[in-house]
């Protein structure tokens, strides 16, 4: 029996139809990946009905993993990938995966219940819930930059709704990539979670395939992709995406503050970060000020060699090294001010933290998503400014402020849109599992996080349960005048 053929049987043994595709089975039949999707299919309803406690003793299962059994695997891993230091792997890899799991255990139950809902006395006779039922095989896909946090954070949601899993991790970093597979391999039967390894082709394949829902996080260029791959089965997409998020400091701002803040926010992670300071739009006041701080704290941070810091890592590879060398070159010739730092080193993927006043606005610094250590800023010397700037822009995954003014940080809550962000802060907002997380439009679809990512993979199915005759069963034909007179009370009562 060929392997098409054994699942096919597994699937009307567990009592499912095999993929209807319309006709286009043959298609399906030579994926690569099609005999781990249709195990997966066939256990759905298996893994679906499974109980809270069920659900959280796999949740326990990947908690032990990372915070004991493969802790120091995954941070050598990360450190041969990009040269993460540790402590950042445990703070911006690990404790997100954890806490997210933690959310999770204290609310599960809760989530799992039917929610009764209220029932209009039109319906008298009836009572109504919504059940969150999984949304079945789901596709996580995601970056390079949080490598553990991005596939691994999603999977708690997807688990504790009770779906079966493909995940695909990035190309870019393939030690992390390595010590998940194993960290999976151990813990689930590939019936219910795989991961597969690989480069974009193995993403493009599996996008192929009939899930029920694709969460995919990355570039907004790839993003259109999945929803495109996505709309040809009608799977539902969350798309987590990135852009160029905003910073306001305003005249108001404790300066010495926000300069720590958004050295942390942007320089963490060599600024490969999806909610990171993009750039800053400073009042034009604080310039002077602002460089000298920015100077001082990023000695204080990296000492006065960034480079042989062990507190900063590298950009991922070459491409991307590349990539951001060529925004320094370009504000090296088009007129911008290199306040602080431009230097780099090849050898290394190495780039200081870079400080760039006056890029001009079609240049690549201004235009594109940074990814990487330079922070432009531009100023600005009437609140009005910041604000339109930003509004003829897509709209961002963050927007943070950094302001004393309650009228200015209204002003500009009230008049721009984002996926999220801080007043005074940045970056914390990921933290928090009762916030939802993601963009909107250009920066994302869907949220994630919490009861959110719980949601984002769940159906919210709508059922009513009729106790005794409702009023309803009196409005059946024969139509009759009394009928009419009910319907009429109907239409101007309820
Ligand atoms: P990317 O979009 O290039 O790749 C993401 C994933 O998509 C990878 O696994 C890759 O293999 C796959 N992929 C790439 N090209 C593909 C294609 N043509 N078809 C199918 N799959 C393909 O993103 P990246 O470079 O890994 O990450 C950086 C981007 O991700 C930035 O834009 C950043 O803002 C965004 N990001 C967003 C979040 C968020 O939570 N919103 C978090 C991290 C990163």
């Amino acid at each position: 029996m060929n392997s098409f053929s054994k699942n096919t049987d597994e699937l009307h043994k567990s009592g499912l139809s095999p993929i209807n595709t319309n006709g286009k089975m043959e298609e399906l039949e030579d994926n690569p990946f099609y005999g781990i999707f249709n195990r997966q299919k066939a256990n759905q309803l298996n893994i679906g009905n499974t109980t809270y406690k069920e659900r959280l003793k796999k949740l326990e299962a990947l908690k032990n993993a990372l915070e004991v059994d493969y802790k120091q695997k995954l941070r050598e891993a990360l450190y041969a990938d990009f040269k993460k230091p540790f402590l950042e792997t445990d703070l911006t890899e690990i404790y997100p995966v954890l806490t997210e799991i933690k959310f999770a255990k204290s609310n599960l139950k809760s989530w799992m219940k039917d929610q009764k809902v209220d029932t209009p006395l039109a319906l008298l006779g009836a009572s109504s819930y919504i059940k969150h039922e999984p949304k079945g095989v789901c596709l996580i896909i995601s970056p390079w930059n949080f490598p553990i946090n991005l596939t691994f954070g999603p999977l708690v949601s997807a688990i504790a709704a009770g779906n079966t899993v493909i995940l695909k991790p990035s190309e870019m970093t393939p030690n992390a990539s390595k010590v998940m597979s194993e960290i999976i391999t151990a813990l689930f039967n590939e019936d219910e979670v795989a991961l597969v390894e690989g480069q974009v082709e193995v993403a493009e394949n599996l996008l192929k395939l009939p899930f029920n829902h694709i969460f995919f996080t990355g570039s907004p260029q790839v993003g259109k992709i999945v929803m495109k791959a996505a709309s040809k089965h009608l799977s539902s997409v969350t798309l987590e995406l990135g852009g160029k998020s905003p910073t306001i400091i305003d005249a108001s701002a404790n300066l010495e503050k926000a300069v720590e803040k958004i050295i942390f926010g942007k320089f963490t992670n060599a600024g490969q970060t999806c909610i990171a300071p993009d750039y800053v739009l400073l009042h034009s006041s604080l310039k002077e000020k602002f460089t000298t701080l920015f100077k001082s704290k990023i000695a204080e941070f990296y000492s006065d060699q960034a480079e042989q810091s062990e507190s900063y890592c590298r950009i991922v590879n070459q491409k991307h090294f590349e990539r951001l060398t060529s925004y320094i070159e370009e504000a090296k010739h088009n007129g911008s001010n290199i306040a602080s730092g431009g230097a780099f080193n090849a050898s290394d993927n190495y780039i200081e933290p870079t400080l760039v006043f006056e890029a001009p606005e079609d240049s690549k610094l201004m235009q594109d998503e940074i990814f990487g250590p330079i922070l432009p800023v531009k100023l600005y010397s009437n609140l009005q400014e910041p604000v339109d700037y930003i509004n003829s822009k897509e709209k961002p995954l963050a927007l943070y402020i950094y302001s004393k003014n309650k009228k200015h940080i209204n002003y500009i809550m009230d008049n721009t849109r984002a996926g999220s962000g801080c007043v005074n802060h940045n970056l914390l907002q990921f933290l928090n599992h009762n916030l939802p997380f993601g963009g909107s439009n250009n920066s994302g679809i869907g949220k994630s996080h919490g009861f959110f990512g719980f949601e984002a993979f769940s159906n919210r199915r709508a059922f009513m349960k009729q106790h005794t005759i409702g009023a309803t069963d009196l409005l059946r034909p024969p139509y009759t005048n009394f009928k009419q007179k009910l319907i009429d009370l109907t239409l101007k009562w309820f």
